[in-house]
């Protein structure tokens, strides 16, 4: 029988939504609204009791924020997705279900540095810890894991420092544990990677980067692939009755929709970090364009990594897109289009040369965020590591020698160009 599954290109315009049932709207409207007529005391009641899909209140479901839950499972391969209000909401949306007092998380060492933050610090408070590996080290991986561990985390292609996981070898560890495996596909976008046809069990984005890709919007998502056992005697929220819901079981009631059904009717209803419905709407319009924006980005960044090695005042380049990489050959098995477009470069000038770099650029904006049309640049010594020792700034990819680039969708002459300029400054 032939494959009759859309290609990407048409999922990323048209899974998810559909000519509104109202008006006929072609674009998915803004369902500006918190609260949805129930037809009776009955459909009230069946809705209540998660036995009728349908809405509710806005803190659990809205149909806007429904058209890109289904947009994004499509995209990753998914059985189900939920969205929240940002990428960092969506790993604790992630861990919720999974964790309890005294269970931990086997991370690994190369995270965004507001992960690091989170898993080091904040978690604790819950009583979760994290425990971070070197993800080369799949020995080290497979020892860190003990009988606490209930969810493996990495990313798929690591902010910020050129490094892909191998996460075939990595998923091979942790079905043998028995945990999940959680990827973040940030910086990769699906378009890019499909952690899940890699062994992934949870994939979790940041909405705000690529997928709405104009730095407009702040949101997260969680991808479920449907397929773990719940039911293998450690995830009680998952398996076991839940006094909420009347004694309902999720898994055995909901099958592979059971984290996406217990996210939304306890993670979204009691930890309330719902994404809104306009939020929701600008990242679709995103994500119409994500393969062809995703394309640029790529062929952009490579052109510019390879300039940038080329030039002497550079001491060196950290993309897993050039050839001189050690995960250039990882591209081809977990991202064979591209290495996305954030990457890292140091001058042999230092610090004063780095800082001087930032001042001098015109076409570059010096934010804290990356995945733009525009291209960024940061300076992370002096700002989002500016809290950590040398060392510790060092180990993170992050040295006071280093500065780290968004290369946006600009013509690449003008990108080149500016940073010609601008190095001729700081570094003569
Ligand atoms: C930005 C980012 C996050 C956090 O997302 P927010 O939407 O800012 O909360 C998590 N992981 C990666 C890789 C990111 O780039």
């Amino acid at each position: 029988m032939a494959d009759t599954t859309p290609g990407f290109d048409t999922l990323q315009i048209h899974a998810g939504a559909r000519p509104d049932p109202a008006t006929g709207a072609r674009q998915v409207p803004i369902y500006q609204t918190t609260a949805y007529v129930f037809r009776d005391a009955d459909h009230a009641a069946a809705l209540f009791n998660l036995q009728e899909v349908g809405y509710i209140y806005s803190r659990l479901t809205n149909p806007t924020v429904a058209a890109l839950q289904e947009r994004m499972a499509a995209l990753e391969g998914g059985a189900g997705a939920v969205c929240c209000s940002s990428g960092h909401g969506a790993q604790i949306m992630a861990l919720f279900p999974l964790m309890g007092p005294g269970l931990n998380v086997v991370a690994s060492n190369r995270l965004y540095g507001g992960t690091v933050t989170q898993f080091s610090h904040t978690i604790r408070r819950f009583g979760w810890s994290a425990k971070f590996v070197d993800f080369d080290d799949l020995d080290a991986v497979e020892a860190a894991i003990d009988d606490n561990t209930r969810a493996v985390f990495c990313e798929s292609i690591a902010n910020p420092g050129g490094y892909i996981t191998d996460l075939d070898a990595i998923s091979a560890i942790s079905d043998r544990a028995g945990v999940p495996l959680i990827v973040d596909n940030t910086t990769a976008t699906p378009y890019l990677c499909r952690p899940i046809e890699h062994g992934a069990t949870l994939v979790v984005h940041s909405l705000t980067k690529y997928l709405t890709g104009n730095g407009t919007v702040t949101g997260g998502a969680v991808i479920d692939s449907g397929k773990f056992d719940w039911s293998n005697g450690k995830f009680p929220a998952m398996s076991d009755p839940e006094p909420a819901y009347h004694g309902l079981k999720f898994h055995e009631t909901f099958g592979p929709l059971a984290f996406t059904f217990n996210s939304i009717a306890i993670g979204l209803r009691d930890l309330g970090m719902t994404l809104n419905p306009q939020a929701a709407h600008y990242t679709l319009m995103g994500i119409e364009t994500l393969s062809l924006r995703m394309e640029r980005h790529c062929a952009n960044a490579v052109k510019v990594a390879d300039w940038l090695e080329r030039d002497p005042r550079v001491a060196y380049v950290t993309y897993a897109g050039l050839p001189s990489s050690p995960y250039y050959p990882r591209m081809a098995s977990i991202c064979p289009k591209g290495a996305s477009s954030l990457f890292t470069f140091a001058l042999k000038d230092g610090y004063g040369a780095c800082v001087k770099l930032i001042d001098s650029v015109n076409l570059f904006s010096h934010v804290a965020n990356l995945g733009d049309t525009r291209s960024l640049i940061i300076h992370s010594a002096s700002t989002t590591h500016r809290q950590l020792t040398e060392a510790q700034q060092i180990a993170a990819g992050a040295g006071p020698d280093v500065v780290r680039l968004s290369i946006g969708l600009e013509d690449a002459d003008d990108i080149i160009a500016d940073l010609a300029q601008a190095l001729d400054t700081a570094c003569g």
